[in-house]
């Protein structure tokens, strides 16, 4: 498995850095003939490889126009490629739903299935449909990236112990030198991001090179909820990323106070604009409403969140074999659009995040994950199972008279989850809810409960009843 690592320049000679910009906009025009060509069905759709493309390129001179050098432009080729290849394969992912959605009959789906990965979908009326409403047709909105292949670039240590990356420029033979703000020099392909007058340089490595790969996992088995203030709370009722909740919080109302003062700088700048004033409208614009910092700062806010995230799992998977957790990267059906709330964006993105690094660290520590379905885990007691309320952290039994910490019992719901009989990852939500109705209902008719097996009772015994409530 790969990580992205990125490293960034270091004081970067306005000169150097403008030429590297004009190397991007040549190349930008690269990747905007490739989606103009081959965005469609009739390119990467029809199975085209970039090496066609090279040699088709190279027979009618189109690679003359771009201005740069050839290994540049290859190169470019190619990304360009599997960008539009990762277009075409997010279409694909739409059109199995829209098949799910239309037959439940297995042959046929299966063979809708096949003749979709195949890319036969123009013989199949409903796929050629349904493939012309969900593969808009893309085009290239990168215009700053440079990628450079392993073999074009070297890096040196000067002197002062500085880090030096040099890659080609438009002339050949003439490397751009660029000062690198790290010890730690950058493998394999690299991917020059410029931005705010800084060269980003993203690479890959290994995940098992990382030193955190080489830890072992525990032994145990442990549910994990997501939560709000805290990144997760496992089954044994240990919040891990404590900090979460404290970073989404400052982050969103200093987001809110930050649009709002933007939007009144806006509106006034457009009102200078429509009176005439128009140096002083762009005097705002450059001054006041600017993108490097506030993109500097939410580069630094995500990178924040990760490590807050990825600490939290690291933490779990210290003592765990076997993580069992909901599965944060499915879909909701006929969610709507998050729109302006940005509370609500944040913690959108961090449940990406999360997903991530439970998949992340899992794998690279060797424990297993496993997904299951977590409908009303966070409503139901876990001790009865009977449905009760939430209200913040707390969680409400009636029955049994007993307040629990919220997020650990979602967690150890999340847990048994695992071992149930009747819930499977993909149960539908009321069906849920109705086997968990019934099996409430043999509980008040004092039929045998089922779990009641010493390791869950202990866990009860140490876990925690915050305050008895009076029945
Ligand atoms: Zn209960």
């Amino acid at each position: 498995m790969k990580v992205t690592r990125i490293a960034y320049s270091a004081r970067l000679n306005p000169g150097k850095y403008a030429a590297l910009v004009e190397q991007a906009r040549r190349l930008g025009r690269v990747r905007s003939e490739m989606w103009q060509r081959y965005g469609s069905i009739n390119g990467v759709g029809a199975g085209l490889r970039d090496r066609q493309v090279r040699d088709r390129w190279l027979a009618d001179g189109t690679h003359v126009r771009f201005g740069v050098l050839a290994n540049a432009w290859k190169e470019t080729v190619r990304d360009a490629m599997a960008d539009i290849a990762a277009n075409l394969a997010a279409a694909k992912v739409e059109v199995q739903w829209a098949i799910g959605r239309r037959t439940n009959a297995g042959a046929e789906r299966k063979r809708m299935f096949t003749t979709l990965r195949a890319d036969q979908w123009a013989s199949d009326p409903f796929l050629a449909r349904q493939m012309r409403k969900h593969w808009k047709r893309g085009r290239n909105r990168t215009h700053d990236q440079i990628v450079v292949c392993a073999d074009k670039y070297n890096t040196a240590v000067d002197g002062q112990s500085r880090l030096w990356l040099a890659v080609p420029g438009l002339e050949p033979r003439k490397m751009v030198k660029i000062p690198l703000s790290t010890a730690v020099a950058p493998t394999g392909t690299l991917r020059l991001i410029l931005r705010g007058g800084r060269v980003e340089v993203h690479y890959q490595i290994d995940a098992a090179e990382m030193r955190s790969s080489q830890r072992p996992c525990g032994d145990a088995t442990v549910g994990v909820d997501k939560g709000y203030t805290e990144a997760l709370t496992d089954s044994d009722g240990q919040p891990h990323g404590v900090q979460l909740g404290v970073v989404l919080s400052s982050e969103s109302d200093r987001l809110k106070e930050r649009n709002r003062r933007r939007a009144k700088l806006r509106s006034i700048a457009n009102t200078a604009a429509l009176r005439g004033n128009h140096a002083k409208a762009h005097r705002i614009k450059v001054n006041n409403l600017g993108t490097v910092k506030r993109d500097r700062q939410a580069a630094r806010y995500r990178a924040r969140v990760r490590t807050e995230i990825f600490t939290a799992v690291h933490e779990v998977v210290e003592k765990a074999a076997t993580v069992v957790a909901e599965d944060l990267t499915k879909r909701f059906a006929g969610r709507k659009t998050l729109g302006k709330n940005i509370n609500r964006r944040l913690a959108g993105w961090t449940k990406g995040v999360t997903a991530e690094a439970l998949r992340n660290v899992s794998e690279r520590r060797g424990s297993a994950l496993v997904h299951v379905n977590a409908a009303y885990t966070s409503q139901t007691c876990h001790r009865c199972g009977a449905f009760g309320r939430r209200s913040g952290d707390r969680f409400h039994c009636t029955p049994c008279g007993v307040v629990w910490q919220a997020d650990v019992n979602a967690a150890i719901n999340i847990l048994h989850r695992a071992g149930d009989p009747d819930i499977a990852l993909h149960t539908p939500h009321h069906k849920v809810k109705q086997i968990l109705q019934d099996r409430t209902d043999r509980h008040r008719t004092r039929l045998p409960v089922q779990d009641s097996s010493p390791a869950i009772a202990e866990r009860r015994a140490n876990y925690p009843n915050r305050s008895a409530m009076s029945n």
